[in-house]
């Protein structure tokens, strides 16, 4: 029996792929006292975020987008969100009226996160973030909740230190 891959059925194979790829782990990072679950969720406009359901902390992802912007930058952002949990940024009683509550955020958060992801990811996620903030935001931020681009890449890099 030939079987013909398409481009196409290729793309989606990678994306199923990678979406167990960042499923398995997902009991790996834990917040004090809790399992954070990660959620592939395609209609998030965002690469990830952090948040609560009625089971405990998650961590929601766009799989879609995390095939777009690759390995490096989606394991800087796994950790940025992971270290939302567990420095304890979110509230989980927010959540109950609203899932996706992002009311929490502050730009001393981002950086904090930012920061202590950069300590414990790969130099290559290092690298990839500081030039995917330079390149995609610069000097300007998405939301007035978040550093710019150059703050936040200047972070990353302070960070890692000498990696
Ligand atoms: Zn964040």
């Amino acid at each position: 029996m030939n079987i013909i891959i398409t481009r196409q059925g290729y793309r989606c194979f990678r994306l199923i792929f990678l979406s167990i790829i960042l499923s398995v782990p997902c009991y790996l990072h834990s917040a004090p006292g809790h399992l954070i679950r990660e959620i592939p969720a395609v209609w998030l406009s965002d690469i990830a975020i952090a948040a609560y359901d009625s089971h405990g902390p998650v961590i929601y992802y766009n799989p879609l987008l995390t095939e777009q912007v690759g390995p490096w930058i989606t394991e800087f952002i796994r950790a940025h969100e992971f270290f939302h949990h567990h420095l304890g940024h979110l509230q989980r009683e927010k959540y109950q009226s609203t899932p996706l509550n992002r009311s929490w955020l502050r730009r001393e958060f981002e950086t904090e996160a930012d920061c202590e992801a950069a300590k414990v990811v790969s130099p290559y996620a290092v690298v990839a973030a500081v030039e995917y903030f330079v390149a995609t935001q610069g000097p300007t931020r998405p939301d007035p909740f978040h550093p710019t681009g150059y703050e936040r890449a200047a972070t990353i890099r302070d960070c890692a230190g000498d990696r």
